[in-house]
């Protein structure tokens, strides 16, 4: 496996392989990996000729409140894990590469990002779109692949791919959970064992929601109520937001017809964290 750290050196290494014919499957990480980013390499492994995993920790994404300077970076382990999945390079760009002095362009993709994530973290996607784009036009990857459990991050890099043309086919995989239901993330070493005990409420709360759909209720109001009791049973649980909302637009629903998304996210004490799921009605 390579390591690549200047992006000049990425861009060569894409051009050649494009020269030659090669797919190129991408999957953009923050590190500290864990199964549910082994899946996306995995199902790019299977589909592409040639694999690029970026680990950077992007600071344009966190506002200085967050947690920036304590994200979880076990460098060793990362490549490690890439080597074991065949990945055949790893990206390892600097943040003062990537934003050098005099760095202003901003990429807002306003209607997708308006709510949920976007209403709680107002930075949070222009640092995304804007780290992205960068890292594809680098990469230059024939297929990049993101997990459903930033759902709207998703639906995000979607939007901005067709908006701007970017060429790239970007694919959408299941979110990847530990035994009990809690969805894997970085963060959630960050969890007291207290807090580890708590946290798998937040699947149990988008499971009773699925059930209740599955069920033939329609009334969104008496799904999120449900919902809502389940993760109430916890009073360390505060709830950011739980919706059902449309799964393309991301607003809410009134009523549920044939699709649906639930996104929903808490703080247990001072971790934050996010979940969805889909719910499909089959007539
Ligand atoms: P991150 O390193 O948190 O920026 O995540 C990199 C990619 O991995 C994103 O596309 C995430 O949605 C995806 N990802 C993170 N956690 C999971 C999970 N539990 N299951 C599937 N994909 C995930």
């Amino acid at each position: 496996m390579k390591i690549i750290r200047t992006l000049p050196s990425m861009t060569a290494w894409s051009e050649r392989l494009r020269r030659e014919g090669v797919t190129i499957g991408f999957v953009p990480t923050m590190g500290a990996l864990h199964d549910g980013h082994r899946s996306l390499i995995r199902a790019a492994r299977l589909q592409c000729d040639a694999l690029v995993v970026s680990i950077f920790v992007n600071p344009t994404q966190f506002s200085p409140t967050e947690d920036l300077a304590k994200y979880p970076r076990p460098i060793a382990k990362d490549r490690s894990l890439c080597r074991a999945e065949g990945v055949d390079v790893c990206f390892e760009p600097t943040a003062q590469a990537m934003y050098p002095e005099g760095f202003q362009t901003v990429i807002i993709v306003p209607a997708i990002t308006k709510l949920w994530e976007g209403a709680s973290r107002p930075h949070h996607f222009g640092g995304v779109a804007v780290v992205v784009t960068k890292l594809f036009g680098m990469v230059r990857p024939h297929v990049a692949l993101f997990g459903q459990k930033d759902y709207q991050q998703a639906a995000a890099v979607k939007q901005l791919v067709k908006d701007l043309n970017l060429g790239v086919a970007i694919q959408v995989r299941p979110t990847v959970r530990e035994r009990d239901g809690l969805a894997m993330s970085s963060r959630n070493v960050y969890l007291s064992a207290n807090e580890r005990r708590i946290a798998p409420l937040l699947s149990q709360a988008l499971q009773i929601g699925k059930r209740m759909i599955a069920d033939g209720i329609r009334d969104v109001a008496a799904i999120e109520r449900a919902m809502q009791q389940t993760l109430k049973r916890e009073p360390t649980i505060q709830v950011e937001y739980l919706s059902v909302c449309d799964p393309d637009s991301l607003e809410p629903l009134p009523v549920i017809t044939t699709r649906a998304v639930i996104l929903v996210a808490v703080r247990i004490g001072s971790i934050r964290l996010i979940d969805n799921m889909l719910v499909k009605i089959s007539s």
